[in-house]
């Protein structure tokens, strides 16, 4: 399965070229590969991942991101720019979670390098603040198992005990006695998401405030997908429950600029109730010889160029032109999912906004993935109950996508009539479905192989 991609078109490194190349013919192959690529999610077939789509906007961010490129905010005394533009995105992100609401604290945030970043940060602020002011040292972290895989990473990197917490398989959520049950003195947050990547369905976050309030721990809410949109579909009438500053007992959030913020790659926010959270993870070394030495987050150097196109993409929209595309996101989501309420062997899971999901109790739902592929729609696959998931973006709302989509679901549901009937099994439920009796060590052995795959690519390519 190992491919080198593009080996047949340009030539393939496999050590630093002996004379270098012209920029031009680089900029030509470049080229090449992202115009091809970019007309795979283009159609606005393809779930989540391309939050904004518009090139005008990112030929925008890429003019604001090449004045700071090459510049590393660590130097600060170099570039007071940076100072500016990351207090303001900081700023704009607690202004979006209510911080004014916080009355008992001083409300301050950060901006790192994309969601797992913030998800990092935030549990280190968690594990610092609580070994410091609560003298826990042997700390634990209790997150439904919805919670983003970040968390459980987090937790493995910084030795911080994981407890997953079962969600009601109907609704998709947590019961927040059962997040109570797990609590302990040694918990040092829980955890709650607005909303949760699998489903798009928002945790009880004003339930989980009071047991974190009862149990003296901190309260993270996980709005790395719904932090730049939910705000505006609650302006639009939509349900959204409050699930920021104004809920007491919610602690800390992450909102991801590089989502539905419409910024580039690499930029994600973290806002705490308290100042005191956050300055718990600050890092220096007072004496060491190459000079005193402090990062305020876990990365050292950082390119300006994020902080410019990620501030500039908060101010060009502002909070009206974040509302024009949450009004349209979440119209073009009504729409899709009516499409799958039509069809009554198809439900969709909890009850969710502008991300959604949906599975089958009478044929295998990866049937309709498989079909749909075909149809060049990408979404994504989901385990324990099998099911396939759309996170609706700007490219779904071009006109054309949402009338594609009802029709190309009508013919895939019947697509999968037929298949069940036959007694076929589906193709991409092999790939992502769910392994009947869990976790086998195929699966681990193949998981392994991808990612090892992904990263050897010149040893896959014979010698010429
Ligand atoms: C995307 C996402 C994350 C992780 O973000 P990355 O930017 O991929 O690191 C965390 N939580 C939720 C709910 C997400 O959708």
């Amino acid at each position: 399965m190992s491919d080198f991609p593009y080996a047949d078109r340009f030539p393939v490194n496999r050590a630093l070229p002996d004379h270098g190349r012209p920029r031009e013919e680089i900029l030509a192959e470049l080229r090449t590969m992202a115009t091809e690529e970019d007309a795979f999610w283009e159609t606005g077939r393809c779930s989540g991942t391309m939050y904004c789509g518009d090139h005008d906007h990112y030929r925008f961010l890429t003019e604001a991101f090449g004045l700071f490129a090459h510049v590393n905010v660590l130097q600060r005394d170099m570039c007071p720019s940076a100072t500016k533009m990351e207090g303001e995105i900081i700023a704009m992100a607690l202004d979006l979670m209510h911080a004014e609401a916080v009355q008992d604290a001083t409300p301050a945030g950060m901006v790192t390098s994309g969601g797992t970043g913030s998800i990092l940060h935030a549990v280190l602020a968690y594990r610092e603040h609580a070994a410091q002011r609560r003298g826990i040292d042997r700390p634990n972290f209790v997150k439904p198992e919805t919670g983003h895989p970040a968390f459980d990473k987090a937790c493995h990197l910084l030795g911080v005990e994981l407890r997953s917490v079962a969600v009601d398989p109907h609704t998709t959520l947590v019961d927040p006695a059962e997040v109570a049950a797990r609590v302990d003195a040694n918990t040092v947050a829980i955890l709650g998401s607005a909303c949760n990547y699998g489903y798009g369905t928002i945790d009880p976050i004003a339930e989980l405030g009071q047991v974190a309030l009862e149990h003296g721990t901190g309260l993270h809410v996980d709005g790395c997908l719904g932090g730049f949109i939910l705000p505006f579909g609650e302006q639009l009438g939509y349900d959204v429950p409050p699930f920021d500053f104004r809920v007491p007992g919610v602690t800390s959030i992450s909102a991801d600029t590089h989502k539905y913020g419409y910024a580039f790659k690499g930029t994600s926010t973290l806002v705490f109730r308290d100042k005191a959270y956050r300055n718990a993870q600050y890092f220096h070394l007072a004496g060491w010889s190459g000079g005193k030495y402090m990062s305020p987050g876990i990365d050292g150097s950082r390119s300006g160029g994020l902080l410019a196109a990620t501030w500039a993409s908060m101010v060009h929209h502002g909070r009206d032109g974040y509302l024009h595309h949450a009004r349209e996101i979440f119209a073009t989501a009504d729409r899709m999912k009516a499409a799958v309420r039509s069809h009554p062997e198809l439900r969709i899971m909890g009850q969710p906004t502008f991300c959604f999901s949906f599975t089958s109790d009478e044929f295998d739902i990866y049937h309709v993935n498989d079909f749909l592929r075909e149809r060049g729609w990408r979404l994504n696959g989901q385990q324990y109950p099998n099911a396939i998931h759309m996170a609706v973006t700007r490219p779904q709302t071009q006109p054309g996508v949402a009338e594609a989509w009802e029709t190309d679901l009508a013919d895939a549901v019947e697509h999968a009539h037929r298949q069940h009937a036959a007694g076929a099994e589906a193709f991409s439920s092999a790939l992502y479905g769910g392994v009947a009796g869990g976790l086998t060590t195929e699966v681990e052995e193949f998981i392994v192989a991808v990612m090892t795959d992904m990263l050897d690519a010149q040893q896959s390519v014979p010698p010429a």
